[in-house]
């Protein structure tokens, strides 16, 4: 009999990926990791039960968190990426040329080292930029020790569980928005809306509390199943949010860059939310 990767998506439901090859598996001080190769996704990789990116869909998601907040911005020269460790995010990141430092803190070296031998399609080399700072740390506790101030800081987690769990605390939220620089923008991993709504709803407080201007935006990813995958937007500079079509068509087409998912169409309706998250969130529009 094939083997087959079983994640539990809610209570009476789940997702199931053939193993075509097993590549790797291990108990790293953190979490468990498996990394195996399926026939339709490619390589994919698991932490503690939970898948977190394949080859085919990921370019989804690490598109929209890196393009969304940089074009937005129109001026990042220092990010911050909290967790990340497979590297898609770093690529994409290193990818606008005013980049000057993009300093990654991941908590668990194991899945940096894995994923770079194992998954290399998703780094393509960033974790050898002279730009890229690795550090194996808790983003939480570096976040409250460093001096850095960054354009854009960008939470690439895990779910709320475990390592990530202080990653949508209030105390985390604050410590970010200490190490933004002024018109800084804040971006986080904030689940599967449908099926994950409190967290949605938990951030949405806490953003409320500490910040001028947040919201959220959505994609789809196809292995996130259950609806719109949310990501959380915050920050103390309004205008970042409001940048219109024109200009990010501007920025889009400066930057060179050629995407898969990306536009800067779908950049401006991807902030349009459905009502039953508009209700979860208090908000009555965008
Ligand atoms: N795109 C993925 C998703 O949404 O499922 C997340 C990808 S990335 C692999 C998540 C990373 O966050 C993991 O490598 C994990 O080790 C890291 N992480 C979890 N908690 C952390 C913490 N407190 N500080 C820094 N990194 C953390």
């Amino acid at each position: 009999m094939k083997a087959e990767y079983r994640e539990e998506i809610c209570d009476g439901c789940d997702q199931r990926f053939s193993i075509d090859d097993p590549l790797y598996e291990i108990k790293t001080d953190h979490q468990h990791l498996i990394i195996f190769r399926n026939r339709y996704f490619g390589r994919v990789l698991a932490l503690d039960g939970v898948i977190q990116t394949t080859e085919a869909d990921e370019f989804i998601y690490h598109e929209m968190m890196a393009h969304v907040p940089l074009l937005a911005h129109g001026r990042v020269h220092r990010v911050l990426i909290i967790g990340g460790g497979d590297g898609g995010l770093l690529r994409e990141v290193l990818r606008h040329r005013d980049i000057r430092r993009v300093v990654q803190v991941e908590i668990d070296a194991s899945v940096i080292d894995l994923c770079r031998r194992y998954l290399p399609n998703h780094s393509q080399g960033a974790f050898d930029d002279p730009r890229a700072t690795v550090v194996i740390d808790d983003g939480m506790h570096f976040l409250e020790h460093t001096d850095e101030r960054f354009d854009v800081i960008l939470t690439d987690s895990t779910d709320p569980e475990g390592p990530a769990e202080v990653l949508f605390s209030r105390r985390y939220y604050a410590a970010c928005q200490r190490c933004l620089a002024p018109g800084g923008i804040l971006v986080t991993q904030n689940g599967v809306a449908f099926l994950q709504l409190d967290e949605v709803r938990v951030s949405a407080g806490h953003f409320n509390h500490l910040f001028r201007d947040w919201h959220f935006f959505g994609a789809s990813v196809p292995t996130y199943v259950g609806g719109i995958m949310t990501f959380g937007w915050a920050s103390d500079d309004p205008r970042p949010r409001q940048t219109d079509r024109k200009t990010l068509q501007e920025r889009f087409t400066h930057s060179g860059i050629v995407t898969r998912y990306y536009t800067p169409q779908l950049h401006g309706a991807a902030f349009a939310l459905p009502q039953y998250i508009l209700d979860a969130i208090g908000k009555t529009s965008a």
